[in-house]
């Protein structure tokens, strides 16, 4: 059995962002524990995004805080944070009135989003068709990161820091002793006794609540990406999004490809199903040659599908939650990797018993027993 100070279980972006900052706040023995391989979960599928544009305060401020820590975490880690910002093309009076009130909310908390004619947006991308588009909000210090690069950073990082990762360790189950208080925490290779637990299993948190008996209200949702051929690097800098247009998103990685997604049809129930669908590659085709008519012709070279891990209000559950010293991070629905930074300052300080001036307790899980639910926050891109 070997004793630990900390055990995380899952390596996406959620438990890689803990396990750093807790490192930083001198928390010195960390372990993550991954089934897989780090952001072989929802992070290595996720459409690069990383965004302030939100429409509510706390989410405003935890996001502005994540894009300050995503640039010093690239400077630090060595992953590129390309700030080229979010274009939300805008179709109607009713959408353009919904985003002006957001960018005065966004302005007032030091983001500095603004709303752009169609001739400016199309400054900003020259691909797009502005035929209909009415107006466009854009935030210039929102941008994108690879997911790839990024979790292969944090690893080399903890490689010769102190941070311990094991891959290929999957959870199997938790016994509980003293009231809870001790946590022995055991896996396909060793076992682990500790006080202090973080569930950062993603779409899987519910299914390492029940090893302690607990009911987490957190379901899996599949959501599809694809990645293009590559093209002439800077031809679709900022991340497109088109709300009326299934809710898509796309932009171009530094190789070239247009990596993009759509929404999900509201009728697909929640599923553990990772295979994609045909019927995804055509929607996906239709809206984006929509948006770009030029990539009518483009080839899609990848097409994968992952999970939003959605609680019931679509908002983060993050905090110690029903047994002492388990902490949860977990239901993060589509913008979980973009926050993940901000969730890893902010948890890793409620962890050590210090205080944190980021809004951690909007999202207390216990919201949810207490019929508390928040205002779902803008979800695509
Ligand atoms: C198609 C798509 C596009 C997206 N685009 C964006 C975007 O542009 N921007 C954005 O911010 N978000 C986006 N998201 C959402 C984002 O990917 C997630 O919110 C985020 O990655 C969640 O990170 P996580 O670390 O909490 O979970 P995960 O990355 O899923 O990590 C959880 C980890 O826990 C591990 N695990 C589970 N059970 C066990 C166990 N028993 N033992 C050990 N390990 C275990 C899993 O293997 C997994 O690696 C997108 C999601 C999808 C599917």
């Amino acid at each position: 059995m070997i004793e630990k100070d900390v055990v995380i279980i899952g390596a996406g972006s959620t438990g890689l962002a803990i396990a750093y900052y807790l490192s930083k706040h001198g928390v010195r023995d960390v372990t993550v524990l991954e089934k897989g391989y780090v952001g072989s979960g929802s992070t290595g599928r996720c459409g690069t995004g990383i965004r302030a544009q939100f429409a509510d305060e706390p989410t405003i401020r935890m996001m502005k805080r994540s894009e300050e820590n995503w640039k010093k975490l690239g400077e630090e880690i060595g992953f590129d944070f390309r700030q080229t910002g979010y274009l939300y093309l805008l179709y109607t009076e009713e959408e353009i009135e919904q985003y002006r009130k957001m960018k005065e909310l966004q302005n007032s908390l030091g983001v500095p989003t603004e709303i752009l004619s169609p001739a400016e947006a199309e400054e900003l991308c020259n691909l797009i068709d502005t035929s209909e588009v009415k107006a466009a909000s854009y935030n210039p210090e929102d941008g994108k990161a690879h997911p790839f690069e990024v979790t292969t950073g944090f690893k080399k990082y903890f490689q010769e820091g102190e941070v311990e990762l094991k891959e290929q360790r999957e959870v199997t189950g938790i016994e509980l002793e003293n009231g809870g208080k001790c946590k022995i925490v055991k896996t396909t290779g060793e076992n682990y006794r500790t006080e202090v637990l973080v569930n950062a299993a993603g779409g899987w948190a519910r299914n390492v609540g029940e090893m302690m008996g607990l009911e987490i209200p957190v379901t899996p949702y599949r959501h599809q990406a694809i990645i293009t051929e590559p093209f002439k690097p800077g031809s679709i800098e900022p991340m497109i999004i088109s709300m009326k247009h299934e809710d898509a998103y796309l932009t171009q990685t530094e190789r070239g490809g247009i990596i993009g997604g759509a929404g999900t049809p509201e009728d697909e129930p929640p599923t553990y199903e990772m295979r994609e669908t045909l019927s995804f590659e055509e929607r996906a085709s239709k809206v984006f040659s929509t948006i770009i008519p030029g990539l009518r012709h483009a080839r899609i070279l990848r097409h994968w599908a992952g999970y939003y891990a959605m609680s019931p209000d679509g908002n983060p559950m993050l905090g110690e939650y029903k047994i002492p010293g388990h902490y949860l991070a977990a239901g993060f629905s589509g913008h979980g990797y973009m926050m993940a930074p901000s969730v890893g300052e902010g948890l890793a300080k409620v962890i050590k018993g210090g205080r944190t001036d980021l809004p951690i307790d909007y999202y207390d899980p216990d919201r949810i027993d207490r019929g508390e639910l928040r205002e779902e926050a803008v979800q695509m891109g």
